[in-house]
């Protein structure tokens, strides 16, 4: 909002009322022209507050107060307001022009002129452009425009230097009237070396250099009027130049118009330079100062086009562009065990490594929280693009000094996506493939490149398209159980069961765990999915006491790292476990020896506490995963060992499949712990398994996954040995 006022003035009054100001005054623009200026401020207003600010403006300064306007709604509404007076640019009496700025709203800047009655107004448009922030460069040329109109003769050239460095001699012509760039450039060259810039100044022509004084006298002009734009009496923002044909000097009231118009092209660079700022800022992170999504999409829909044009008529099936996205890995998990602080430290530090290994013509922006995408303009062979995608994995090894004294190092999933010339794809298709091309190389374990293929997104589609619909399985009843017994080698009769869950996906059959346990897991679903096989187990296992007369088989269920480490673990399977009114010795828990050994540790707590409550527990897998001695001292509260199937699998023909299973029973002898021998499938496994001393096994060969009632039926045979083998 913008308004001037003459001070001191009783019959001072609006002579220019912006739009937007009236709109939230509640009034119309020609209702408020010649009113008073209180028709604007709030009731509230000190008149000291109006004095002071008529006090400073009438001795030529700026003043800039937080105030509030009188809205429609009869309630006040805080601004900032910036006043100063500029002459008019008519007959040089003053106009009190004030731009008010909402606070706490990015400005969309009102404006509203106070002006003596004598004042014939003459400024509206220039006011206009300076309450509807279009180009500076309209703004000038305006004013420039305006300023020949009221001169008896000459022409105004408009220069600023606003661009660029205080200290840059260079300014930007906005407005040349017709003269040679070169010549105008050179000559604020010399005035500007020459110091001449710092007060208005009158250069005959014939004093230029003789090339400079030739060109200006071939255009008919004798003198050259400089006026600076001139910001707290110091800063050079640029010039008002005038070309006058006849005259050395100008007249002391041209001189003053000057002045105005060097202010008022002041007032509207402050107003650019902040929208520029703001603008800038929506467009930049301000953590790394990095371009953000929106500025990136921008520049890689640019780049593509440019690119495309580029490849036009030459070698169809050239990479033109080769776009590499890098995600931090496991961020979320930094920043929270660390705090955000730190979190802000590696993203800067990343983001200014990456910078550092970046070629010529390569931009580079956040894109996400952990997410940095480089655009590498014409790196034509996947080889290259593969060879600089290493090179930003690597920067990101580096440890990285906190303020605790810890040195941290991070590691980076990166996705490389080659654009082709007839790909016709968009940025966010773009970045999308990326995202794919990171997920895989997240998926494959981390700290590595993958480079982008379509096949790879289909089957991204397709586990997204899974995941979702895994989401409602529970809801929709879609998950059952199915029991496979566990039997004592030496009689072969069941002993206990391991429940398995099963999803009857519609329209995909009956799928087994392994095509949706690993999704679950990453997802986090997996937390319910345990909860439901849980509570499910007990519930079905309920009347085996009564239904099995009086055998107790003990029913096992899986439990994924991620579960164990869940705090919900525990008051579920309590609760449950009262519920349904299960004994907790008839359940186990198998928990996988895959599980990493931080996550053991995570896990331990709740692993005593479930033995603790009396229910059996089993390494699964055995063999497979992380093997060490250390392990199974670390699961010193486990009662059995699961020998993993792949070396039941070669038992009796391989012979370190032979030597792994009879190791493995001897180690667990030793250690007082139990033995299933999974994935049983021959009776010559079996044998030799009852040889080398085997207590339990479980496998096809006794009996496949069943329903329930099949468990039941099998509890009550003598043995499931086919043919009753020994
Ligand atoms: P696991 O715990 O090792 O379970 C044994 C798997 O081996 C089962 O596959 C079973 O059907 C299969 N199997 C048993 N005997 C034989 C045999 O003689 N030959 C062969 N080739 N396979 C045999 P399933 O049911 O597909 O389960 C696969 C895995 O999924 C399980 O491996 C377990 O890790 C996981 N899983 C199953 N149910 C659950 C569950 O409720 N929760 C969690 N977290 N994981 C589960
Ligand atoms: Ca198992
Ligand atoms: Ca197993």
């Amino acid at each position: 909002m913008v308004s001037a006022v003459h001070p001191g003035s009783d019959s001072a009054h609006l002579v220019y009322v912006s739009e937007g100001l009236a709109e939230i005054v509640g009034s119309s623009v020609s209702e408020l022209l010649g009113q008073q200026p209180n028709a604007v401020f709030s009731q509230s207003t000190p008149t000291k507050q109006l004095d002071a600010v008529a006090d400073l403006v009438g001795q030529g300064k700026q003043a800039a107060v937080q105030m509030a306007l009188q809205t429609s709604s009869g309630t006040d509404l805080p601004v900032h307001a910036t006043f100063l007076a500029i002459p008019s640019l008519s007959d040089g009496w003053p106009l009190y022009l004030s731009l008010f700025r909402v606070l706490g709203k990015p400005p969309a800047p009102q404006t509203s002129v106070m002006a003596d009655p004598m004042v014939t107004f003459d400024q509206t448009e220039i006011f206009d452009a300076l309450a509807h922030p279009g180009s500076l460069d309209d703004v000038v040329i305006h004013l420039a425009e305006r300023t020949e109109s009221l001169l008896d003769a000459g022409r105004v050239v408009m220069a600023l230097a606003y661009a660029h460095q205080a200290t840059s001699a260079r300014f930007d012509l906005v407005r040349t009237a017709g003269f040679k760039p070169d010549l105008l450039a050179d000559f604020f060259q010399t005035v500007r070396a020459d110091q001449r810039l710092d007060e208005p100044t009158a250069i005959p022509v014939a004093s230029l250099p003789l090339e400079a004084a030739i060109e200006f006298q071939n255009a008919g002009i004798q003198s050259l009027w400089l006026t600076p734009m001139l910001r707290n009496d110091t800063d050079v923002l640029g010039a008002v130049l005038v070309a006058h044909p006849e005259r050395e000097t100008p007249t002391e009231s041209e001189q003053q118009l000057f002045n105005a118009v060097a202010r008022l092209a002041v007032v509207a660079m402050d107003r650019s330079r902040r929208e520029a700022d703001l603008a800038l800022r929506a467009l930049h992170d301000p953590l790394t100062g990095l371009p953000n999504r929106d500025l990136m999409t921008d520049r890689l829909d640019q780049l593509i086009d440019i690119a495309k044009r580029n490849a036009d008529g030459k070698n169809d099936d050239a990479t033109v562009l080769s776009v590499v996205l890098v995600d931090i890995d496991r961020f979320k998990a930094f920043n929270d065990r660390h705090g955000s602080e730190a979190g802000d430290l590696v993203l800067a530090q990343t983001a200014q490594r990456l910078r550092s290994v970046l070629r010529i013509g390569d931009t580079i922006g956040r894109i996400g929280p952990d997410q940095f995408l480089v655009v590498c303009p014409g790196r034509r062979d996947e080889a290259d693009a593969f060879a600089s995608a290493e090179e930003l994995r690597r920067v990101v090894l580096a440890p990285i000094d906190l303020a605790d004294g810890s040195s941290p190092e991070l590691t980076a999933s990166v996705g490389v996506v080659m654009v082709q010339p007839d790909d016709e794809l968009t940025p966010a298709d773009v970045m999308s493939n990326a995202e794919s091309a990171v997920e895989a190389a997240h998926d494959a374990g981390r700290d590595m490149v993958s480079v982008f293929d379509p096949e790879l997104r289909r089957q991204l589609a397709a586990r997204h398209e899974l995941e979702a619909a895994l989401k409602d399985a529970i809801a929709d009843d879609e998950l059952f159980l199915l029991y496979q017994p566990i039997i004592d080698v030496a009689s072969g009769a069941m002993t206990g069961a391991e429940a398995l869950v099963r999803w009857d996906r519609p329209g995909h059959g009956v799928l087994p765990p392994a095509l949706f346990i690993d999704i679950a897991e990453d997802s986090g679903l997996i937390i319910d999915i345990g909860e439901w096989v849980i509570r499910e187990a007990f519930r079905q296992i309920a009347d085996w006491p009564e239904r099995l007369a009086g055998g107790s088989p003990i029913v096992s269920v899986n439990l994924s790292a991620r579960q164990l480490s869940h705090p919900s673990l525990l008051p579920t399977v309590t609760e449950a476990m009262e519920f349904y009114g299960v004994d907790p010795a008839s359940i186990g828990f198998e928990v996988t020896e895959s599980m990493k050994v931080e996550d053991l540790e995570r896990a331990s707590a709740s692993l005593v506490e479930l033995a603790a409550l009396g229910c059996h527990l089993s390494i699964d897998d055995f063999g497979i995963g992380y093997a060490t001695l250390d392990y199974l001292r670390r699961f010193h509260m486990a009662h059995t060992l699961k020998i993993d199937r792949s070396f039941v699998d070669g038992l009796g023909e391989n012979r370190e499949d032979t030597a792994i299973v009879s190791a493995s029973i001897t180690l667990a002898e030793s250690l007082g712990l139990t033995v299933v021998a999974e994935g049983v499938e021959t009776v010559e496994q079996l044998e030799y398994l009852h040889q080398l001393g085997a207590d339990y096994a479980q496998g096809y060969l006794l009996s496949k996954p069943v329903e329930l009632d099949d468990a039941h039926l099998l509890w009550h045979r003598a043995t499931l040995i086919p043919g009753n083998a020994f």
